[in-house]
């Protein structure tokens, strides 16, 4: 089950890849197992930074279901929440997350802030952290992603260089 939907999810993350987006990817399900919402990171599309797959997804299920609260779904994502997405998470009354990255740098659910284990978050989903396959391919699209963007990077800088050399 967690495994299905989060192959979901890694497909998002794999096509946000392709939009030059950071590769995290999200589904939600409702109770019952069918397919709310599923998104990928649209941070740079949308010129919007607040556009994370998870709060992509909420918007979309909460607007196909007519109802802001999302009573009984769960959120299937790539990578561990940060604080944003934690807090909206909370909002919208997701019964479970399940993710598969741990994100020691931005996470807000193991790490950081931990936003659930505090007093002032009034709704605390269950908590799922899935280990295994969909943590290491998640966490490695993210590598590659980074990686190829720190090479484009040098190769940008380089060529600024010569051409300033060239003057
Ligand atoms: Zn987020």
């Amino acid at each position: 089950m967690h495994s299905d939907f989060l192959a979901l999810a890694f497909l998002e993350a794999q096509t946000a890849a392709q939009r030059e987006e950071v590769p995290v990817g999200a589904v939600l399900m409702a109770a019952d197992g069918t397919l709310l919402a599923a998104s990928g990171n649209r941070i740079v599309e949308l010129r919007d930074p607040t556009a994370h797959a998870e709060i992509l997804v909420i918007r979309a299920a909460a607007a196909k279901l007519g109802t802001e609260r999302l009573v009984g779904s769960s959120l299937y994502v790539t990578l561990e929440p940060c604080a944003m997405c934690a807090g909206a998470i909370s909002m919208a009354r997701i019964a479970k997350v399940v993710f598969a990255a741990k994100d020691p740098k931005g996470g807000a659910v193991l790490h950081g802030p931990k936003f659930f284990e505090q007093p002032t978050c009034h709704h605390r989903p269950q908590i799922v952290h899935a280990e295994g396959e969909w943590e290491s391919k998640s966490a490695q699209v993210l590598r590659e992603f980074f990686r190829a963007r720190r090479s484009t990077l040098r190769l940008d800088e380089e060529a600024s260089l010569g051409s300033s050399t060239d003057i």
